[in-house]
């Protein structure tokens, strides 16, 4: 099926149309547009990404402005502003510097997303320490491993998640030299009560000069095709988080922004903290899991005027039906863009018949810090499409090798030009948010260079209007009868069945072809696995693709995810194989 274009919505926040966006592009450089939109230390001291999200706030009106509104599970809803936020972080960079934790020491998160979890991100920062954040639903081992990988010095936690995942590792845990922990005590034994520290200290602290070179975060990868990587971020990385904002999210200091990613995951982190405080903003937190209703009910009751989710989610909401939207009042909401894996077209139209609004993709990575791609708001929508290369982002698809990722001669790849051809999806590095290192891995961190430009590991093509289209990761392309198959087109066809929630599909090795396409689909409400069923949604599969439709088929009503939210299509694999189910420390799983 041919889906329509959908025309623009959004204000036009770059230049209203293709032809101007090019020369818009041409134009860029990063210089200019730091020149522009960052204040940098006062005094010439360098860049801080806290002195951006809070500090620069604080002459003029913006200091009485909500910065931040959390609600929590219960409904309950505290407000800071970014007065209250420079005090409250300036007395979590004393209590840093009080305990002699100096520049460059990781702090590690294990919170839920209260505002505790805010001033940790930001005091840390102002003391130019290292934030690592951690997603509070892991179980010890993920959490002893990324400490121990990233030779965490602090850990700031609550009491209960103190008690049920860090007791029985402590001593373990060599260089953990202070766990910090939230609420009005008592402390358990071996940790500090943060709020006594914190009432200790000077609503002062000057942010030191900074290098914008200075490490500022390490964020660990979703893991969803191995294990996960701690790619680590500089200071400098606020430019990129800040104008991608503007660009690919259309967000402006008027707007109340709702990012549903945790802080755990870089989105929760670029875009659930950094980039929408720099400009000013209200944000919304919401402490709460995934419910449609209550989704619904924070949009309305919170006045969200932007929103910034996933697919998985998108999917869940669809699922819960189009009559749901319509029983609340969603009119102030006028832009939603999703990230985190590829959109299936059915989703980003399902936008705009249910919510009145289509869904505007992007596709972005751990390693790459800020939004490349985007379907933004001042350009036609092509639903499917991850949109167009941001200003001053180069990306190009480079031609590939028989192991499926970029054909490396001599040091030099080639760039495809012509459209509509497969290749491993690249970018010119230079961009302010970009990795730095994985950290302890510096053979890794060389290898995803080449010929001058970074490798994605995603196969993407580009068609004659520049959009790019997802395909695969290359770990997940299936080969089959002398096809490459990308699992995304199979799964976004089998999505249009009525009956068709979700879909995972890998390659099952076959004899015959190589591989064979298998396909597990959870239903929707309504409708219930049987055989009748499964013979349909095959030749409903064979009818639109053909040769590449899945063989196979079967019903999962619970298709493994990584917490970040994406199908885990190794982990279908491994099962269906019998083999190891190798690093599942991200795997998603009832709460822990
Ligand atoms: P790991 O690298 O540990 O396997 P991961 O790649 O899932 O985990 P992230 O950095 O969180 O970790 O995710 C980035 C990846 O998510 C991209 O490389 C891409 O495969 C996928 N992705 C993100 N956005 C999109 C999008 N809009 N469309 C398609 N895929 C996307
Ligand atoms: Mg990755």
């Amino acid at each position: 099926m041919a889906w329509d274009l959908i025309h623009k919505t959004g204000r036009a926040a770059v230049a209203p149309n293709l032809a101007d966006y090019e020369s818009e592009c041409r134009a860029f450089s990063w210089e200019a547009a730091q020149r522009s939109s960052i204040r940098g230390l006062p005094g010439g001291r360098g860049l801080n990404i806290a002195y951006e999200a809070v500090d620069r706030h604080l002459d003029g009106a913006r200091r009485d402005h909500v910065a931040l509104r959390c609600v929590s599970k219960d409904d309950q809803v505290v407000e800071l502003t970014y007065r209250d936020l420079h005090v409250v972080t300036n007395r979590f960079a004393n209590v840093l510097r009080g305990l002699g934790v100096g520049k460059g020491e990781r702090v590690f998160t294990l919170l839920g997303r209260m505002p505790e979890l805010y001033v940790t991100v930001l005091g840390t920062l102002k003391n130019l320490s290292v934030l690592s954040p951690l997603f509070s639903a892991f179980g010890p081992e993920p959490i002893r491993e990324r400490l121990r990988l990233g030779d965490g010095r602090v850990l700031v936690t609550t009491p209960e998640l103190y008690q049920r995942k860090i007791a029985a590792i402590r001593e373990s845990l060599l260089g953990l030299k202070h766990v910090l922990v939230t609420g009005g005590g008592p402390a358990p034994e071996g940790t500090l009560l943060l709020s006594g520290l914190m009432a200790g200290t000077s609503e002062e602290f000057e942010i030191p000069p900074t290098d914008p070179e200075d490490m500022a975060l390490l964020h660990f990868t979703s893991g969803t095709t191995g294990k996960p990587k701690g790619a680590v971020h500089v200071h400098r990385a606020v430019v990129a988080h800040h104008l991608t904002a503007l660009y690919a999210l259309d967000l402006r200091p008027s707007d109340v922004f709702w990012c549903t990613a945790d802080p755990g995951w870089v989105t929760g982190m670029s875009y659930g903290v950094i980039a929408p405080l720099s400009l000013g903003l209200t944000l919304v937190v919401d402490a709460g899991e995934f419910d449609a209703r209550r989704w619904y009910r924070m949009l309305q009751n919170q006045g969200v005027t932007a929103w910034y989710t996933a697919p998985t989610a998108l999917r869940m909401l669809m699922r819960s039906g189009d009559e749901l939207p319509r029983e609340y009042d969603l009119s102030r909401l006028r832009f939603i863009a999703s990230v985190g894996e590829p959109l299936n077209p059915e989703v980003a139209v399902w936008g705009l018949h249910a919510l009145g609004l289509p869904v505007h993709d992007n596709w972005w990575q751990t390693e790459t810090g800020a939004i490349m791609i985007s379907n933004y708001a001042s350009m036609d929508i092509k639903p499917g499409s991850m949109g167009r290369p941001l200003p001053g982002i180069e990306a190009a698809l480079l031609e590939r090798g028989e192991d499926g990722r970029a054909r490396v001669v001599d040091g030099r790849v080639h760039v495809i030009e012509e459209p509509d051809v497969e290749g491993e999806l690249a970018l010119r590095p230079g961009w302010p948010s970009m990795f730095r290192g994985y950290l302890g891995e510096p053979e890794r961190y060389a290898k995803a260079f080449a010929g001058g430009w970074y490798l994605s590991g995603d196969i993407a093509r580009r068609d004659r209007d520049g959009y790019f289209w997802f395909v695969a990761r290359a770990d997940d392309v299936i080969k089959s009868a002398g096809h490459l198959i990308g699992p995304f087109e199979v799964e976004s066809v089998l999505m249009e069945h009525p009956a068709v929630a979700e879909a995972g599909v890998i390659g099952r090795p076959d004899p015959v072809a190589g591989e064979l396409v298998k396909a597990f689909v959870t239903l929707n409400p309504g409708y219930e696995p049987a055989e009748a069923l499964r013979r349909e949604l095959i030749a409903f599969g064979r009818r639109r693709l053909g040769a590449v439709a899945p063989r196979e088929l079967a019903f999962d009503q619970n298709l493994p995810h990584t917490r970040s939210g994406k199908v885990m299509r190794r982990l279908l694999k491994a099962r269906e194989l019998g083999l190891p189910e190798g690093d599942i420390s991200t795997l998603e799983r009832p709460a822990q």
